[in-house]
């Protein structure tokens, strides 16, 4: 027996509606969107953390500890999050993007999945892991030379398997004392690196915050890709939509902290959804 995983059309009628509705919408975007491309959400269906939470920016800065274990369990998780590929929902959206649909599309995510999909509106709410800077001084460098410098003073590390699934910020399970990892400081001024994304604890930049405003008063329309919305730094765009009296959707699995802000919910797998939404409005695929 084949089961037809394709989403209930009646189901996605209400969302396909919406879209046609408004022409220029604005796009936020969770980890829901990347769980198919096998980096697995924080959370589960109820919004709760399915393990440990990450740590958290002022405990990253305060702690060489904490700095040790972040970066021995990003060592291992790191190749699995530079590997990863687009799946359906990132297609769909960059082809709803090039078909003049989308005004911007603002993530959550730090894969950058988006733009391997051919998405070149987007914002990096929380920036993005292939980018690792420092607090010292304005270097940068990319996650693909940390790794060098990681692997290099980590010998014995760099070899062990992954232990476990690996979470949406490359963070894998490592079942060993982090005491000996050696951490590399900034090559320019010795001072502590870290990813170039937004931690736990920590405030987005408000250029980003502004920016993500101004694309919702520039747009019909709000659509939630596959967030839980637990974080402030997301709901509180559905909340401003509301506020300037644009309608939001969301196509989620499992519950949201916005549950009560939509005009309209759809529960079901986003890469499925979105890929019959795009072929009922006859979208094709935007080279990557
Ligand atoms: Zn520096």
């Amino acid at each position: 027996v084949l089961l037809d995983a394709r989403p209930d059309p009646q189901l996605l009628a209400p969302l396909v509606e919406f879209v046609e509705r408004h022409p220029r919408l604005a796009v936020l975007t969770g980890a829901g969107c990347s769980t198919a491309s096998g980096l697995p959400g924080y959370r589960d269906e109820q919004g709760a953390w399915k393990t440990q939470p990450p740590v958290r920016f002022a405990e990253f800065v305060a702690s060489p500890h904490a700095r040790r274990r972040y970066w021995s369990r990003s060592l291992l998780g790191w190749p699995r999050v530079a590997q990863a590929q687009p799946n359906a929902a990132h297609r769909a959206l960059a082809a709803l993007e090039g078909a003049g649909r989308i005004g911007r599309l603002i993530t959550q995510n730090v894969d950058g999945l988006h733009q391997k999909a051919g998405s070149r509106r987007v914002l990096d709410l929380h920036g993005r892991l292939d980018t690792v800077e420092c607090l010292g001084c304005t270097q940068t460098l990319s996650r693909e030379d940390m790794q060098g410098l990681l692997a290099a003073w980590n010998p014995d590390l760099a070899s062990i398997p992954e232990q476990g699934p690996t979470r949406p910020d490359g963070d894998a399970p490592v079942e060993r004392d982090v005491a000996c990892f050696r951490v590399p400081d900034c090559p320019a001024c010795g001072g502590i690196l870290k990813p170039a994304v937004v931690f736990f604890g920590e405030n987005v930049p408000r250029g980003r915050v502004d920016a993500a405003l101004r694309a919702i008063d520039e747009s019909g329309a709000l659509l939630v890709v596959g967030s839980s919305l637990m974080v402030f730094s997301g709901y509180r765009f559905c909340l401003a939509a509301r506020e300037r009296g644009r309608p939001v959707t969301a196509l989620n699995l499992g519950r949201t902290r916005a549950d009560d802000l939509f005009t309209l919910k759809v529960e079901a797998d986003c890469g499925d959804a979105l890929a019959d939404l795009s072929r009922q409005l006859g979208l094709r695929a935007r080279p990557a």
